[in-house]
């Protein structure tokens, strides 16, 4: 979007920090759980918080929010940086909370010695049940009267690694009446004898995420910690933990989180898709994650650009899947290379040209003056697509059928003699005349066709695999359907079609994006070879979901 365009409340939150000197220079952070692949969802909240701090003047701190040691991996964590820099962003630091798990330990004893926090054996449940409801203040127990140096032995103990897991809790000490059910004695830690990928077995007790967020944010000393919205009432129990710690003061800001039609956009949610085999892997292209886009073949810069247009609000919503198609289309319109494929062939035999083959010339992408020609044999045997011939063409059918002109793009001027069929009835071959003189760039013929159809030659094509993909769920608002979100997969998401296509694409890069002609969008699948070429398509020419929608 232009420069000229309004602030959102963040950046005008931070243009007057900065104005009014209370900082000097902004620092924020992306703090995602290391439990999964980065999704869409992530985009817009790394969007935002990168682009602030290269808008302002600043840093953005990568943070893996690594407190739940039972389902974190490694591999995720790769994952998400090498996502990250996909996108086009480097990070200030890579942190890991669990390097501040000795820090944390101290902030909490601190607590304890403060008289702010005490060891609890009660069961979640009775502590659920200790809680109150928001109308009815909790009740206390025995436990909340402990001394300071009872609560500092036993939670050395808990430390040690003398209870079981669940046996005993610590929480902070706050209000049992607060309206805010959040700080009710809210638990800070809590025993797991859990191997941690990065601390290995040095720790039994794990600190909760409101027990370590906003700690972490202080001790990077993060200006602006921006989250979504469900964690508004979290932020009394961030500023609590600043407070009484004494320590950096950070603050929290929320927005809206990104919601699409026609998908979901939770971690959870995808890791069953890939667990149940309702798709390949998190990185197949019809997941709404960064590496599943990426090796569909969006572009960095049309995740950004679409990050960029939704832009921030303080209100939940639902954003249409084709604004994402759309960005993407605008980006791909302008960089991606035109080559010729045909599906559903049907044989093309030019009966009056006898020089057997030459090589012709055609633009590489109409879009950019710079973009090239390419090579492209032609000879007296092509394939074109079987729908762009009709044996009893109707009035309006500017294609091939008996007697008709078209134009083979950055060829010839063909017409329709006569045509062939099988025992079946089915047309196997379309004869036809070319008009010598009617070569694209040097046409003389001044013979004037509507249509132009796209080819490939016969013996110079190569077999290629395309794979075409659908909205991976049936319904707009997959969230709010009733039962089980799987239920509402789109079962016929992956087309796989053979095709013929022209032979530059054996040797083109394999980061090339493609528009085939009249067809979509396509970028080589990370499983194609020379010898077996698999093409994805990113996304087709027209949103054709949309038209579908109004009929
Ligand atoms: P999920 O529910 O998919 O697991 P999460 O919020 O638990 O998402 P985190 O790894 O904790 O995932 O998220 C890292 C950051 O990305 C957080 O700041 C979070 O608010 C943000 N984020 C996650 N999902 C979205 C979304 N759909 N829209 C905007 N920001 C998001
Ligand atoms: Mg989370």
């Amino acid at each position: 979007m232009s420069e000229e365009k309004n602030l959102n409340f963040i950046e005008e939150i931070i243009s007057q920090d900065l104005a009014s000197g209370k900082y000097d220079q902004i620092l924020t952070r992306f703090p995602p759980e290391p439990n999964g692949y980065l999704h869409i969802g992530h985009a817009k909240s790394i969007c935002l918080n990168f682009g602030l701090a290269t808008h302002f003047g600043g840093g953005t701190n990568l943070r893996f929010d690594d407190t739940n040691p039972t389902t974190e991996e490694t591999e995720y964590v790769d994952s998400i940086k090498a996502d990250l820099k996909w996108l086009g962003f480097s990070w200030a630091k890579e942190c890991y909370a669990s390097d501040y798990f000795d820090t944390l330990y101290g902030f909490a004893v601190q607590l304890i010695e403060k008289g702010l926090a005490y060891v609890d054996d009660s069961s979640p449940e009775e502590i659920a049940l200790q809680k109150g409801t928001p109308t009815a203040a909790g009740t206390g127990n025995e436990y909340r009267n402990r001394s300071i140096a009872e609560n500092l032995e036993l939670f050395t103990n808990m430390k040690a690694g003398k209870y079981a897991d669940g046996a005993k809790v610590l929480r902070a000490k706050i209000d049992l009446a607060n309206p805010n059910m959040l700080l009710r004695d809210p638990i800070l830690y809590r025993i797991k004898k859990a191997h941690h990928h990065r601390t290995g077995d040095k720790w039994c007790i794990y600190p909760m995420y409101d027990f370590a967020h906003g700690q972490s944010d202080a001790i990077e000393k993060i200006t602006h910690s921006i989250c979504t919205l469900e964690f508004i009432p979290h932020r009394a129990l961030y500023d609590w933990g600043i407070e009484n710690l004494g320590i950096y003061p950070s603050k929290q800001y929320e927005f809206s989180r990104l919601n699409i039609t026609y998908t979901i956009l939770s971690k959870r949610k995808l890791l069953q898709l890939v667990q149940e085999g309702y798709v390949n892997s998190w990185d197949d292209p019809r997941m709404p994650t960064i590496s599943g886009m990426r090796r569909r073949g969006y572009t960095p810069e049309s995740i950004r650009d679409f990050c960029d247009r939704i832009g921030i609000a303080k209100r939940e919503n639902i954003i249409d899947f084709s604004l994402l198609e759309f960005c993407v289309r605008e980006h791909l319109n302008k960089i991606a290379q035109r080559r010729m494929v045909v599906t559903d062939p049907i044989k093309l035999v030019i009966t009056n040209y006898d020089k057997g083959e030459e090589i012709l010339h055609s633009e590489n992408n109409p879009e950019d003056p710079e973009g090239g020609l390419r090579a492209v044999p032609f000879s007296n045997e092509l394939y074109i697509q079987r729908d762009d011939f009709m044996e009893e063409p109707t009035k309006k059918y500017f294609r091939l059928g008996p007697g008709l002109m078209v134009r083979l793009k950055s060829a010839y001027i063909v017409k329709c003699d006569s045509f062939e069929k099988d025992a079946a009835g089915i047309v196997q071959t379309v004869y036809v005349s070319y008009v010598p003189e009617s070569k694209s760039g040097s046409d003389t013929s001044g013979i004037h066709v509507k249509g132009t159809l796209h080819w490939v030659s016969a013996k110079h094509a190569v077999p290629v695999v395309l794979n075409e993909y659908d909205r991976l769920f049936k319904v707009e608002n997959v969230d709010n359907a009733e039962g089980d979100f799987k239920d509402y997969i789109n079962e016929q998401s992956l087309t796989k079609t053979n095709a013929w296509a022209e032979p530059a694409l054996i040797t083109d890069a394999l980061d090339m994006r493609f528009q085939f002609l009249r067809k979509g969008y396509f970028y080589q699948d990370i499983t194609s070879t020379k010898d077996a070429l698999v093409f994805n398509r990113t996304v087709t020419l027209k949103d054709a979901w949309a038209k579908e929608q109004k009929k």
